[in-house]
Protein backbone atom coordinates (compact mmCIF):
# COMPACT_ATOMS: atom_id res chain seq x y z
CA UNK A 1 0.00 0.00 0.00
CA UNK A 2 0.91 3.21 -0.34
CA UNK A 3 0.16 7.12 0.08
CA UNK A 4 0.16 9.56 -2.39
CA UNK A 5 -0.25 13.77 -2.42
CA UNK A 6 0.02 16.61 -4.72
CA UNK A 7 -0.70 20.33 -4.13
CA UNK A 8 -0.69 22.90 -6.47
CA UNK A 9 -0.83 26.58 -4.75
CA UNK A 10 0.41 30.40 -5.29
CA UNK A 11 3.58 29.71 -2.92
CA UNK A 12 6.19 26.82 -2.16
CA UNK A 13 4.06 23.66 -1.56
CA UNK A 14 7.13 21.23 -0.36
CA UNK A 15 6.84 22.31 3.78
CA UNK A 16 2.39 20.92 3.30
CA UNK A 17 3.85 18.19 0.82
CA UNK A 18 5.96 17.02 3.89
CA UNK A 19 3.30 17.63 6.63
CA UNK A 20 0.75 15.41 4.18
CA UNK A 21 3.37 12.68 3.95
CA UNK A 22 3.44 12.56 8.12
CA UNK A 23 -0.21 11.81 8.00
CA UNK A 24 0.00 9.36 5.38
CA UNK A 25 2.99 7.53 6.62
CA UNK A 26 0.84 4.35 7.76
CA UNK A 27 0.29 3.90 4.35
CA UNK A 28 3.98 3.39 3.82
CA UNK A 29 7.30 3.19 5.73
CA UNK A 30 9.96 1.61 3.33
CA UNK A 31 10.44 4.56 1.10
CA UNK A 32 9.04 8.33 0.18
CA UNK A 33 9.63 11.08 -1.89
CA UNK A 34 8.68 14.39 -3.30
CA UNK A 35 9.04 16.66 -6.75
CA UNK A 36 8.24 19.90 -6.83
CA UNK A 37 8.83 22.28 -10.12
CA UNK A 38 8.89 25.76 -10.03
CA UNK A 39 7.88 29.05 -12.16
CA UNK A 40 10.56 28.80 -14.12
CA UNK A 41 10.08 24.90 -14.99
CA UNK A 42 12.81 23.62 -12.66
CA UNK A 43 12.10 20.20 -11.28
CA UNK A 44 13.24 19.06 -7.95
CA UNK A 45 13.36 15.42 -6.21
CA UNK A 46 14.14 13.82 -2.95
CA UNK A 47 13.52 10.47 -2.38
CA UNK A 48 15.13 8.07 -0.67
CA UNK A 49 14.11 4.54 1.66
CA UNK A 50 13.13 5.23 5.34
CA UNK A 51 10.44 6.79 7.23
CA UNK A 52 8.97 10.69 5.88
CA UNK A 53 11.00 12.38 8.46
CA UNK A 54 14.50 10.40 8.03
CA UNK A 55 14.17 10.94 4.35
CA UNK A 56 13.40 15.01 4.07
CA UNK A 57 16.38 17.20 6.43
CA UNK A 58 16.44 21.02 6.46
CA UNK A 59 19.08 20.81 3.05
CA UNK A 60 16.60 18.78 1.21
CA UNK A 61 13.74 21.12 2.20
CA UNK A 62 15.72 24.29 1.31
CA UNK A 63 16.33 22.77 -2.28
CA UNK A 64 12.58 21.65 -3.06
CA UNK A 65 11.54 25.10 -4.58
CA UNK A 66 8.27 24.59 -6.32
CA UNK A 67 4.67 26.07 -6.26
CA UNK A 68 3.04 22.45 -7.37
CA UNK A 69 4.13 19.13 -6.75
CA UNK A 70 3.82 15.47 -5.74
CA UNK A 71 4.69 13.14 -2.90
CA UNK A 72 4.91 9.62 -2.07
CA UNK A 73 5.14 6.65 0.78
CA UNK A 74 5.77 3.73 -0.16
CA UNK A 75 5.30 -0.07 1.32
CA UNK A 76 6.37 -2.74 -1.06
CA UNK A 77 3.73 -4.54 -3.22
CA UNK A 78 4.90 -5.03 -6.39
CA UNK A 79 9.07 -5.17 -7.18
CA UNK A 80 11.43 -5.03 -4.69
CA UNK A 81 12.03 -3.00 -1.70
CA UNK A 82 15.33 -0.76 -2.61
CA UNK A 83 15.81 2.52 -3.44
CA UNK A 84 15.05 2.68 -6.89
CA UNK A 85 11.65 1.60 -6.06
CA UNK A 86 11.46 5.08 -4.20
CA UNK A 87 8.98 7.11 -5.61
CA UNK A 88 7.81 9.64 -7.33
CA UNK A 89 9.80 7.79 -10.77
CA UNK A 90 10.75 10.03 -13.62
CA UNK A 91 10.75 9.45 -17.11
CA UNK A 92 12.05 12.48 -19.25
CA UNK A 93 10.19 12.24 -22.71
CA UNK A 94 7.94 14.15 -23.39
CA UNK A 95 8.29 17.27 -20.91
CA UNK A 96 9.70 15.48 -18.06
CA UNK A 97 6.97 13.06 -16.02
CA UNK A 98 7.00 12.53 -12.61
CA UNK A 99 4.64 9.93 -11.14
CA UNK A 100 3.29 8.45 -7.23
CA UNK A 101 1.38 5.70 -7.71
CA UNK A 102 -0.89 3.93 -5.10
CA UNK A 103 -2.45 0.51 -6.41
CA UNK A 104 -0.94 -2.35 -8.53
CA UNK A 105 -1.35 -3.40 -12.20
CA UNK A 106 -2.27 -6.94 -13.09
CA UNK A 107 -0.67 -6.66 -16.53
CA UNK A 108 2.46 -4.98 -15.48
CA UNK A 109 4.76 -7.66 -17.13
CA UNK A 110 2.61 -7.97 -20.38
CA UNK A 111 3.02 -4.20 -20.71
CA UNK A 112 6.35 -4.19 -20.20
CA UNK A 113 7.36 -6.12 -22.84
CA UNK A 114 5.05 -4.05 -25.18
CA UNK A 115 7.19 -1.33 -23.92
CA UNK A 116 10.44 -2.89 -24.37
CA UNK A 117 9.61 -4.10 -28.02
CA UNK A 118 7.16 -1.95 -29.22
CA UNK A 119 7.47 0.63 -28.06
CA UNK A 120 11.55 1.10 -27.46
CA UNK A 121 11.16 2.09 -23.87
CA UNK A 122 13.80 0.45 -21.19
CA UNK A 123 12.45 0.50 -17.56
CA UNK A 124 15.24 0.14 -15.25
CA UNK A 125 13.11 -1.49 -12.75
CA UNK A 126 10.51 -4.24 -12.50
CA UNK A 127 7.76 -1.64 -10.68
CA UNK A 128 4.61 -1.53 -11.97
CA UNK A 129 4.51 1.49 -11.11
CA UNK A 130 6.95 2.51 -13.67
CA UNK A 131 5.34 0.63 -16.19
CA UNK A 132 2.61 2.61 -15.27
CA UNK A 133 4.63 6.12 -15.89
CA UNK A 134 5.81 5.03 -19.31
CA UNK A 135 2.07 3.89 -20.84
CA UNK A 136 1.19 7.24 -19.99
CA UNK A 137 4.15 8.97 -21.11
CA UNK A 138 4.06 7.10 -24.36
CA UNK A 139 1.01 7.52 -24.96
CA UNK A 140 1.22 11.54 -24.05
CA UNK A 141 4.38 11.41 -26.63
CA UNK A 142 2.10 10.08 -29.64
CA UNK A 143 -0.21 13.29 -29.93
CA UNK A 144 3.16 15.37 -30.60
CA UNK A 145 2.16 18.48 -29.03
CA UNK A 146 4.67 20.97 -27.77
CA UNK A 147 2.25 22.33 -24.80
CA UNK A 148 -0.40 20.03 -24.34
CA UNK A 149 -3.38 20.90 -23.08
CA UNK A 150 -5.81 19.26 -20.72
CA UNK A 151 -7.64 17.44 -23.70
CA UNK A 152 -4.05 16.00 -24.79
CA UNK A 153 -3.54 14.96 -21.51
CA UNK A 154 -6.70 13.16 -21.07
CA UNK A 155 -6.59 11.25 -24.18
CA UNK A 156 -3.41 9.91 -22.84
CA UNK A 157 -5.37 9.13 -19.45
CA UNK A 158 -7.83 7.85 -21.96
CA UNK A 159 -5.85 5.24 -23.43
CA UNK A 160 -3.76 4.40 -20.04
CA UNK A 161 -7.27 3.08 -18.97
CA UNK A 162 -7.51 1.14 -21.95
CA UNK A 163 -4.06 -0.66 -21.26
CA UNK A 164 -4.16 -0.87 -17.60
CA UNK A 165 -5.22 -3.73 -15.83
CA UNK A 166 -5.80 -3.37 -11.48
CA UNK A 167 -5.64 -0.70 -9.41
CA UNK A 168 -4.36 2.53 -9.49
CA UNK A 169 -4.54 5.92 -8.33
CA UNK A 170 -2.33 7.85 -9.66
CA UNK A 171 -0.87 11.83 -8.98
CA UNK A 172 1.98 12.70 -12.28
CA UNK A 173 4.00 16.40 -12.11
CA UNK A 174 3.91 17.57 -15.95
CA UNK A 175 7.06 19.82 -15.98
CA UNK A 176 6.35 23.21 -17.37
CA UNK A 177 2.71 22.20 -16.95
CA UNK A 178 0.94 20.82 -14.20
CA UNK A 179 -0.29 18.04 -11.99
CA UNK A 180 -2.58 15.34 -12.62
CA UNK A 181 -4.62 13.31 -11.06
CA UNK A 182 -6.35 9.92 -12.25
CA UNK A 183 -7.93 6.91 -10.98
CA UNK A 184 -8.15 3.66 -11.96
CA UNK A 185 -11.82 2.49 -13.50
CA UNK A 186 -13.09 0.79 -10.24
CA UNK A 187 -11.75 3.25 -7.73
CA UNK A 188 -10.25 0.32 -6.10
CA UNK A 189 -7.52 2.81 -4.54
CA UNK A 190 -8.77 6.71 -2.99
CA UNK A 191 -8.26 9.33 -4.38
CA UNK A 192 -9.38 13.01 -3.19
CA UNK A 193 -9.35 16.59 -4.05
CA UNK A 194 -9.86 19.77 -1.68
CA UNK A 195 -9.93 23.56 -2.62
CA UNK A 196 -8.12 26.52 -0.59
CA UNK A 197 -8.73 30.34 -1.94
CA UNK A 198 -5.53 31.77 -2.23
CA UNK A 199 -4.89 35.53 -2.51
CA UNK A 200 -5.34 35.58 -6.56
CA UNK A 201 -6.44 31.79 -7.78
CA UNK A 202 -7.49 28.47 -5.87
CA UNK A 203 -5.01 26.43 -4.44
CA UNK A 204 -5.98 22.74 -4.60
CA UNK A 205 -4.33 19.15 -2.67
CA UNK A 206 -5.10 16.09 -3.82
CA UNK A 207 -4.44 12.66 -1.74
CA UNK A 208 -5.00 9.40 -1.13
CA UNK A 209 -6.53 10.71 2.04
CA UNK A 210 -8.79 13.75 2.80
CA UNK A 211 -7.05 14.08 6.78
CA UNK A 212 -4.63 16.51 6.04
CA UNK A 213 -6.79 18.64 4.09
CA UNK A 214 -8.46 20.67 7.26
CA UNK A 215 -5.23 21.21 9.28
CA UNK A 216 -3.66 22.47 5.76
CA UNK A 217 -6.60 24.80 5.57
CA UNK A 218 -8.51 23.12 2.69
CA UNK A 219 -11.74 22.13 2.28
CA UNK A 220 -12.55 19.19 0.77
CA UNK A 221 -14.36 19.32 -2.73
CA UNK A 222 -14.60 15.61 -3.49
CA UNK A 223 -13.44 12.53 -4.42
CA UNK A 224 -11.76 11.75 -7.93
CA UNK A 225 -14.58 9.60 -9.67
CA UNK A 226 -13.20 6.34 -10.96
CA UNK A 227 -11.48 6.60 -14.41
CA UNK A 228 -11.92 10.46 -13.89
CA UNK A 229 -9.11 12.47 -14.42
CA UNK A 230 -8.03 16.02 -13.20
CA UNK A 231 -5.69 18.30 -14.42
CA UNK A 232 -4.26 21.43 -12.81
CA UNK A 233 -2.55 23.73 -14.98
CA UNK A 234 0.49 25.58 -13.46
CA UNK A 235 -1.73 28.25 -12.76
CA UNK A 236 -3.74 26.89 -11.35
CA UNK A 237 -6.80 26.08 -13.53
CA UNK A 238 -8.71 23.18 -13.12
CA UNK A 239 -10.01 20.55 -15.75
CA UNK A 240 -11.69 17.65 -15.45
CA UNK A 241 -12.82 14.56 -17.46
CA UNK A 242 -14.52 11.34 -17.15
CA UNK A 243 -11.82 8.98 -19.36
CA UNK A 244 -13.00 5.70 -18.70
CA UNK A 245 -16.18 3.93 -20.89
CA UNK A 246 -16.94 1.82 -18.24
CA UNK A 247 -16.86 3.48 -15.09
CA UNK A 248 -17.76 1.76 -11.80
CA UNK A 249 -17.32 2.75 -8.06
CA UNK A 250 -16.03 -0.87 -6.46
CA UNK A 251 -13.73 0.91 -3.29
CA UNK A 252 -11.24 -1.13 -1.81
CA UNK A 253 -12.96 -2.29 1.36
CA UNK A 254 -9.95 -3.04 3.65
CA UNK A 255 -9.19 0.55 3.25
CA UNK A 256 -11.78 0.77 6.22
CA UNK A 257 -11.41 -2.33 7.96
CA UNK A 258 -7.46 -1.47 8.56
CA UNK A 259 -5.10 0.69 5.82
CA UNK A 260 -6.87 4.57 6.36
CA UNK A 261 -7.29 6.84 8.77
CA UNK A 262 -10.17 6.99 11.29
CA UNK A 263 -9.95 10.90 10.79
CA UNK A 264 -10.69 10.44 6.77
CA UNK A 265 -13.62 10.00 4.77
CA UNK A 266 -13.31 7.77 1.59
CA UNK A 267 -15.43 7.88 -0.71
CA UNK A 268 -17.65 9.74 1.77
CA UNK A 269 -17.86 7.06 4.33
CA UNK A 270 -16.65 8.26 7.60
CA UNK A 271 -13.40 5.24 8.19
CA UNK A 272 -14.14 6.00 11.95
CA UNK A 273 -17.97 5.55 11.55
CA UNK A 274 -17.33 2.36 9.29
CA UNK A 275 -15.56 0.97 11.71
CA UNK A 276 -18.23 1.44 14.98
CA UNK A 277 -20.70 0.07 13.18
CA UNK A 278 -18.07 -2.78 12.32
CA UNK A 279 -18.25 -3.16 16.53
CA UNK A 280 -22.16 -3.41 16.35
CA UNK A 281 -22.39 -5.51 14.31
CA UNK A 282 -19.96 -8.18 15.44
CA UNK A 283 -21.98 -7.45 18.89
CA UNK A 284 -25.34 -8.43 17.22
CA UNK A 285 -23.50 -11.79 15.24
CA UNK A 286 -22.27 -12.39 19.14
CA UNK A 287 -25.18 -12.19 20.44
CA UNK A 288 -26.94 -13.99 17.96
CA UNK A 289 -24.61 -16.89 18.07
CA UNK A 290 -23.88 -16.97 22.08
CA UNK A 291 -26.89 -15.49 23.84
CA UNK A 292 -25.61 -16.89 26.86
CA UNK A 293 -22.08 -15.91 26.49
CA UNK A 294 -19.84 -15.65 29.39
CA UNK A 295 -17.63 -12.90 28.40
CA UNK A 296 -16.42 -10.63 30.84
CA UNK A 297 -14.72 -7.66 29.55
CA UNK A 298 -13.39 -6.62 26.01
CA UNK A 299 -10.23 -5.95 25.20
CA UNK A 300 -8.68 -4.21 21.58
CA UNK A 301 -5.56 -5.26 19.88
CA UNK A 302 -4.27 -1.56 19.24
CA UNK A 303 -4.61 0.29 17.08
CA UNK A 304 -6.33 -0.44 14.39
CA UNK A 305 -9.14 -2.15 16.17
CA UNK A 306 -10.02 0.36 19.02
CA UNK A 307 -12.89 1.91 17.66
CA UNK A 308 -14.96 -1.60 16.58
CA UNK A 309 -14.06 -3.22 19.62
CA UNK A 310 -15.65 0.02 21.70
CA UNK A 311 -18.67 0.01 19.74
CA UNK A 312 -18.79 -4.08 20.60
CA UNK A 313 -18.26 -3.76 24.09
CA UNK A 314 -21.17 -1.16 24.19
CA UNK A 315 -23.46 -3.58 21.84
CA UNK A 316 -22.87 -6.16 24.23
CA UNK A 317 -23.55 -3.88 27.54
CA UNK A 318 -19.79 -5.40 29.08
CA UNK A 319 -16.69 -3.42 30.01
CA UNK A 320 -14.16 -2.13 27.45
CA UNK A 321 -10.93 -2.47 28.79
CA UNK A 322 -7.01 -1.80 27.54
CA UNK A 323 -5.18 -4.55 27.95
CA UNK A 324 -2.41 -3.92 25.70
CA UNK A 325 -0.24 -1.00 25.92
CA UNK A 326 1.55 -0.79 22.20
CA UNK A 327 4.62 1.11 21.68
CA UNK A 328 4.28 3.08 19.34
CA UNK A 329 8.07 3.48 17.78
CA UNK A 330 8.44 0.27 16.41
CA UNK A 331 7.15 -0.06 12.56
CA UNK A 332 3.87 -2.27 12.13
CA UNK A 333 4.87 -6.60 12.59
CA UNK A 334 3.67 -7.36 9.23
CA UNK A 335 6.43 -5.57 7.82
CA UNK A 336 9.23 -7.58 9.21
CA UNK A 337 10.09 -9.67 5.95
CA UNK A 338 10.16 -12.85 7.72
CA UNK A 339 8.19 -15.20 10.12
CA UNK A 340 10.48 -15.39 13.32
CA UNK A 341 11.06 -11.40 13.20
CA UNK A 342 7.49 -11.07 13.47
CA UNK A 343 6.69 -13.18 16.27
CA UNK A 344 9.15 -11.57 18.23
CA UNK A 345 8.45 -8.34 17.47
CA UNK A 346 4.46 -9.04 18.61
CA UNK A 347 5.71 -9.26 21.75
CA UNK A 348 8.09 -6.04 21.82
CA UNK A 349 5.50 -3.60 20.38
CA UNK A 350 2.61 -4.65 22.70
CA UNK A 351 3.28 -5.12 26.36
CA UNK A 352 0.03 -6.39 28.42
CA UNK A 353 -1.29 -5.28 31.61
CA UNK A 354 -2.25 -8.28 33.31
CA UNK A 355 -4.50 -7.07 35.43
CA UNK A 356 -7.17 -6.83 33.47
CA UNK A 357 -6.63 -10.62 32.42
CA UNK A 358 -6.44 -12.55 35.71
CA UNK A 359 -8.88 -14.62 36.26
CA UNK A 360 -11.24 -13.32 33.86
CA UNK A 361 -13.01 -14.25 30.17
CA UNK A 362 -11.64 -11.77 27.80
CA UNK A 363 -12.94 -11.13 23.92
CA UNK A 364 -9.98 -9.92 22.11
CA UNK A 365 -11.07 -7.93 19.18
CA UNK A 366 -8.40 -7.30 16.20
CA UNK A 367 -9.52 -5.24 12.49
CA UNK A 368 -8.52 -8.95 10.75
CA UNK A 369 -6.78 -12.03 10.87
CA UNK A 370 -3.65 -12.56 8.20
CA UNK A 371 -1.17 -15.04 8.63
CA UNK A 372 -2.57 -15.60 12.05
CA UNK A 373 0.47 -14.70 13.85
CA UNK A 374 -0.29 -11.46 15.91
CA UNK A 375 -3.68 -13.33 17.54
CA UNK A 376 -1.84 -16.65 18.01
CA UNK A 377 1.01 -14.80 20.32
CA UNK A 378 -1.61 -12.50 21.72
CA UNK A 379 -3.67 -15.31 23.13
CA UNK A 380 -0.78 -16.95 24.48
CA UNK A 381 0.25 -13.34 26.26
CA UNK A 382 -3.73 -13.32 27.86
CA UNK A 383 -3.58 -16.80 29.01
CA UNK A 384 0.09 -16.45 30.69
CA UNK A 385 -1.18 -13.13 32.25
CA UNK A 386 -3.94 -15.52 33.85
CA UNK A 387 -7.56 -15.52 31.42
CA UNK A 388 -9.58 -17.89 32.13
CA UNK A 389 -11.07 -18.04 28.51
CA UNK A 390 -10.19 -16.10 25.65
CA UNK A 391 -12.24 -15.43 22.80
CA UNK A 392 -11.33 -13.64 19.59
CA UNK A 393 -13.08 -11.87 17.44
CA UNK A 394 -12.10 -10.25 14.24
CA UNK A 395 -13.65 -6.89 12.79
CA UNK A 396 -13.11 -8.39 9.23
CA UNK A 397 -14.33 -11.72 7.77
CA UNK A 398 -11.73 -14.71 6.85
CA UNK A 399 -9.01 -13.19 5.01
CA UNK A 400 -8.45 -16.19 2.31
CA UNK A 401 -7.08 -14.71 -1.01
CA UNK A 402 -4.16 -13.11 -1.62
CA UNK A 403 -4.42 -9.50 -2.69
CA UNK A 404 -4.24 -8.22 -6.49
CA UNK A 405 -4.79 -4.43 -5.93
CA UNK A 406 -2.00 -3.56 -3.85
CA UNK A 407 -2.47 -4.71 -0.42
CA UNK A 408 0.80 -6.43 1.04
CA UNK A 409 -0.78 -9.88 2.00
CA UNK A 410 1.16 -12.90 1.86
CA UNK A 411 0.80 -15.73 -0.15
CA UNK A 412 -2.97 -17.27 0.05
CA UNK A 413 -1.13 -20.88 1.32
CA UNK A 414 0.61 -18.44 4.18
CA UNK A 415 -2.88 -16.58 4.93
CA UNK A 416 -3.70 -18.75 7.80
CA UNK A 417 -7.64 -19.00 6.78
CA UNK A 418 -7.16 -20.01 3.14
CA UNK A 419 -8.21 -23.36 3.89
CA UNK A 420 -9.12 -23.59 7.38
CA UNK A 421 -12.48 -23.74 8.41
CA UNK A 422 -13.22 -21.04 11.37
CA UNK A 423 -12.85 -23.82 13.66
CA UNK A 424 -9.59 -24.97 12.81
CA UNK A 425 -8.39 -21.24 12.58
CA UNK A 426 -9.93 -20.83 16.61
CA UNK A 427 -7.34 -23.93 17.31
CA UNK A 428 -4.48 -22.75 15.85
CA UNK A 429 -4.86 -19.73 17.76
CA UNK A 430 -5.75 -21.53 20.13
CA UNK A 431 -8.64 -19.85 20.89
CA UNK A 432 -11.62 -20.91 23.35
CA UNK A 433 -13.99 -19.25 20.46
CA UNK A 434 -13.41 -17.30 17.23
CA UNK A 435 -15.99 -15.14 15.77
CA UNK A 436 -15.48 -13.55 12.04
CA UNK A 437 -17.71 -10.12 10.49
CA UNK A 438 -19.74 -11.66 7.98
CA UNK A 439 -19.02 -9.86 4.40
CA UNK A 440 -22.63 -9.06 4.27
CA UNK A 441 -22.30 -7.16 7.17
CA UNK A 442 -18.96 -5.71 6.46
CA UNK A 443 -20.60 -4.55 3.25
CA UNK A 444 -23.36 -3.09 5.31
CA UNK A 445 -20.91 -0.98 7.38
CA UNK A 446 -19.42 0.79 4.65
CA UNK A 447 -23.29 1.23 2.36
CA UNK A 448 -24.72 2.67 5.51
CA UNK A 449 -21.80 5.73 5.11
CA UNK A 450 -22.58 6.07 0.98
CA UNK A 451 -25.56 3.72 -0.13
CA UNK A 452 -24.82 4.80 -3.46
CA UNK A 453 -22.12 2.44 -3.47
CA UNK A 454 -23.18 -0.97 -4.15
CA UNK A 455 -20.32 -3.05 -5.01
CA UNK A 456 -16.87 -3.06 -2.83
CA UNK A 457 -13.51 -4.96 -3.98
CA UNK A 458 -13.49 -7.69 -1.33
CA UNK A 459 -11.08 -10.29 -3.28
CA UNK A 460 -8.99 -11.15 -0.19
CA UNK A 461 -12.62 -12.49 1.19
CA UNK A 462 -13.98 -14.09 -1.93
CA UNK A 463 -11.72 -14.62 -4.39
CA UNK A 464 -13.14 -12.96 -7.01
CA UNK A 465 -11.09 -10.33 -8.53
CA UNK A 466 -12.81 -7.75 -10.52
CA UNK A 467 -10.29 -6.90 -13.14
CA UNK A 468 -9.01 -8.99 -16.36
CA UNK A 469 -6.13 -11.40 -15.27
CA UNK A 470 -3.86 -12.06 -17.47
CA UNK A 471 -2.73 -16.00 -17.71
CA UNK A 472 -0.81 -17.31 -14.43
CA UNK A 473 -0.56 -14.29 -12.53
CA UNK A 474 -2.02 -15.87 -9.66
CA UNK A 475 -0.07 -18.08 -9.88
CA UNK A 476 3.09 -16.37 -10.35
CA UNK A 477 2.51 -13.67 -7.39
CA UNK A 478 1.75 -16.33 -5.16
CA UNK A 479 5.38 -17.76 -5.79
CA UNK A 480 6.69 -14.53 -5.60
CA UNK A 481 5.13 -13.81 -2.24
CA UNK A 482 6.49 -16.43 -0.45
CA UNK A 483 8.45 -15.99 2.31
CA UNK A 484 10.97 -18.46 1.82
CA UNK A 485 11.25 -16.38 -2.09
CA UNK A 486 11.11 -13.54 -0.51
CA UNK A 487 14.14 -14.73 1.65
CA UNK A 488 16.16 -16.03 -0.79
CA UNK A 489 15.77 -12.64 -2.95
CA UNK A 490 16.81 -10.70 -0.23
CA UNK A 491 20.34 -12.87 0.28
CA UNK A 492 20.96 -12.39 -3.44
CA UNK A 493 20.28 -8.64 -3.19
CA UNK A 494 22.75 -8.86 -0.45
CA UNK A 495 25.02 -10.73 -1.93
CA UNK A 496 25.80 -8.40 -5.04
P1 LIG B 1 -1.25 -11.48 11.30
O1 LIG B 1 -0.45 -11.39 12.54
O2 LIG B 1 -0.43 -11.90 10.13
O3 LIG B 1 -2.50 -12.27 11.42
O4 LIG B 1 -1.69 -10.00 10.94
C1 LIG B 1 -2.80 -9.45 11.55
C2 LIG B 1 -2.49 -8.05 11.98
O5 LIG B 1 -1.87 -7.33 10.93
C3 LIG B 1 -3.74 -7.33 12.36
O6 LIG B 1 -3.52 -6.86 13.67
C4 LIG B 1 -3.87 -6.18 11.38
O7 LIG B 1 -4.05 -5.00 12.12
C5 LIG B 1 -2.58 -6.13 10.65
N1 LIG B 1 -2.71 -6.11 9.19
C6 LIG B 1 -3.71 -6.54 8.42
N2 LIG B 1 -3.42 -6.40 7.11
C7 LIG B 1 -2.21 -5.84 7.05
C8 LIG B 1 -1.35 -5.44 5.98
N3 LIG B 1 -1.68 -5.61 4.72
N4 LIG B 1 -0.17 -4.88 6.31
C9 LIG B 1 0.20 -4.73 7.57
N5 LIG B 1 -0.55 -5.12 8.62
C10 LIG B 1 -1.74 -5.66 8.37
Amino acid sequence: MCGIVGISAETNVAAEIYDSLLMLQHRGQDAAGMSVCDNDDKLKTRKSMGYVRDVFQQRHMDKLIGNYGIGHVRYPTAGGAGKEYAQPMYVNSPYGISAAHNGNLTNAKHLSTQLFHAEMRHLKTDSDSEVLLNIFAHELAKQREIYPSAEHIFKAVSKTHIRCDGAYAVLALITGHGILAFRDNNGIRPLSIGIRKGKSRDEYILASEDAMFTPLGFTKMRDVEPGEAIFIDKKGELFSQQCSDEPKKRPCIFEYVYFSRPDSKIDEISVYKARMRMGSKLAEQIIKQKPDHDIDVVIPIPDSSTTAAHELAVGLGIPYREGFVKNRYIGRTFIMPYQEERKKSVRRKLNILDLEFDGKNVLLVDDSIVRGTTSKKIIEMARDAGAKKVYFASAAPAIKYQNLYGIDMPATSELIASNRSNEEVANEINADWLIYQTLEDLIDTAKSGNPDITEYETSIFTGEYITPLVENYLEELESSRKDEIKTQREKSKANG
